[in-house]
């Protein structure tokens, strides 16, 4: 099996004027492909930090993040747009859909912004999987939060990415909205063989992924 991410000693220090704070010191991990696993640890153990960097929204102070087999150092910021477009489908706590735009565009964008202007029977097709056919034409402030997830989730694989980051997806859901997610986002996972990382809070999705990491203060144990 070959792996999708790969992070070699990676540190995150955010250096500030009054301030040093170390979020990560020498983290390694490595995923497979089709790989689930899930990212635990108290509030401010570096969670997102780690996510962020594995999605290179962020760069390490030092170590190397390799995803799909390209180091994210060597990349410009256009081949790094181009890779994140292609491997990764990115999904938050608070949706992050773009507000004027319907649940069929937002879907879209992500096709769209890597050069595909024919892909509206696929994100058709998405919306439909995650049983949202009915709320094509909505906007997010339309939707409700289990709805506005589905409709992050679509998007997040319609370029049928390798890998799939997403940061305590679950977290401004109420328990059967939550159970909902869970279910479908592992579904998602076996049916397409998309790998799954996922920062959580939520006992019942960390059990649920194949194994778990534990970060405490920036390490992981
Ligand atoms: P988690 O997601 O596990 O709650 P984070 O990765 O958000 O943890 O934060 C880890 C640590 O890094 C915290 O102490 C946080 O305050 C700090 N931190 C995160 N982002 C920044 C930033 N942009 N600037 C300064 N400190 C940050
Ligand atoms: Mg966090």
């Amino acid at each position: 099996m070959k792996n999708t991410l790969e992070l070699h000693q990676v540190s995150k220090v955010f250096q500030s004027a009054e301030s040093s704070v170390t979020a990560l010191l020498n983290v390694s991990f490595e995923l497979q492909e089709g790989e689930s696993c899930a990212l635990v640890g108290p509030s401010g153990s570096g969670k997102s930090t780690f996510l962020n960097l594995c999605a290179g929204l962020e760069q390490p102070t030092s170590g190397r993040v390799i995803l799909s087999g390209r180091d994210l150092n060597n990349l410009s910021e256009d081949e790094l747009s181009t890779v994140r477009n292609r491997e990764l489908g990115f999904i938050f706590q608070s949706f992050q859909l773009l507000a004027p735009l319907t649940a069929l565009e937002n879907v879209l964008l992500p096709a769209e912004l890597g050069g595909d202007y024919s892909a509206e029977p696929r994100a058709r097709e998405w919306l439909k999987r995650v049983g949202l056919s009915n709320r094509l034409t909505h906007l997010p402030s339309e939707l409700s939060g289990g709805e506005q997830q589905r409709v992050a989730i679509a998007r997040a694989f319609i370029n049928r990415p390798g890998l799939i980051i997403a940061d305590e997806p679950t977290g401004n859901l109420d328990f059967e909205t939550a159970q909902s997610i869970r279910k479908l986002l592992f579904d998602l996972n076996r049916e397409e063989g998309t790998a799954l990382l996922i920062a959580t809070h939520d006992a019942t999705l960390a059990e649920q992924t194949g194994r778990q990491v534990t970060l405490r203060g920036g390490q992981s144990e």
